[in-house]
């Protein structure tokens, strides 16, 4: 991009920018000659596989700084280069790379504008085993990631049978509470407030009197 501002008289010398090594996909699309004019891309494109061009909403920085979430943005950009690229018709787009037995999503945005974002990200058990048995999860970051999943996959739902298996002594954020609960717990419980829930929208609804 910045090769191109400089060279404001010359015109379309082939090779311009110095920093285009071989293997380097161009930032700037490609110019007339031997490929086509880039068609004008569309929300039914698939987005770009360049972590560099995604911007990170609050609500992802937000959520990267949460304990129990794992998405960081090394994990997010290997996720948008090299993930599976999915089309969901809730979300839009996203990219989902699985790493030990862990599934990392991620879901971007605008991804037809000059400016794309990575607008939310989260994990999901891929394959229980792997994931127990790889040196990168301990159990509670498994029992964690479960049970966010199993609490979000339908919010209105109260799921104690989902929630008395699960082992987390170490709390995660969740909406204003900080929760844990042990196993034949049929609820989670707030460390703050001592609020026992069985659903996510009871914890979303219920401010944390700490
Ligand atoms: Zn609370």
């Amino acid at each position: 991009m910045a090769s191109r501002q400089r060279r404001s008289g010359a015109e379309k010398a082939p090779g311009i920018g110095t920093q285009g090594t071989v293997g380097t996909p161009p930032r700037s699309p490609p110019r007339t000659g031997d490929s086509p004019t880039p068609v004008r891309r569309g929300p039914e494109d698939p987005p770009v596989r360049d972590p560099a061009i995604y911007a990170q909403t609050d609500h992802f920085r937000g959520r990267i700084h949460q304990q129990g979430r794992y998405v960081s943005p090394s994990v997010a950009s290997e996720a948008i280069e090299r993930g599976q690229i999915r089309w969901n018709t809730s979300d839009g787009w996203r990219f989902a790379l699985v790493r030990d037995g862990v599934r990392f999503v991620v879901v971007v945005g605008d991804t037809d504008t000059s400016s794309p974002v990575v607008v939310t990200g989260w994990t999901e058990i891929d394959d229980w085993e792997t994931a127990v048995g790889s040196g990168r999860w301990t159990p509670t970051d498994v029992n964690t990631i479960q049970l966010r999943a199993d609490l979000s996959e339908s919010p209105e739902k109260q799921v104690p049978d989902r929630i008395r298996p699960r082992a987390v002594d170490r709390p995660f954020e969740l909406g204003d509470h900080r929760i844990r609960t042990e196993p034949g717990e049929s609820h989670v419980t707030c460390v703050d407030c001592g609020g026992q829930f069985r659903s996510k929208n009871g914890i979303l609804t219920r401010h944390c009197r700490r």
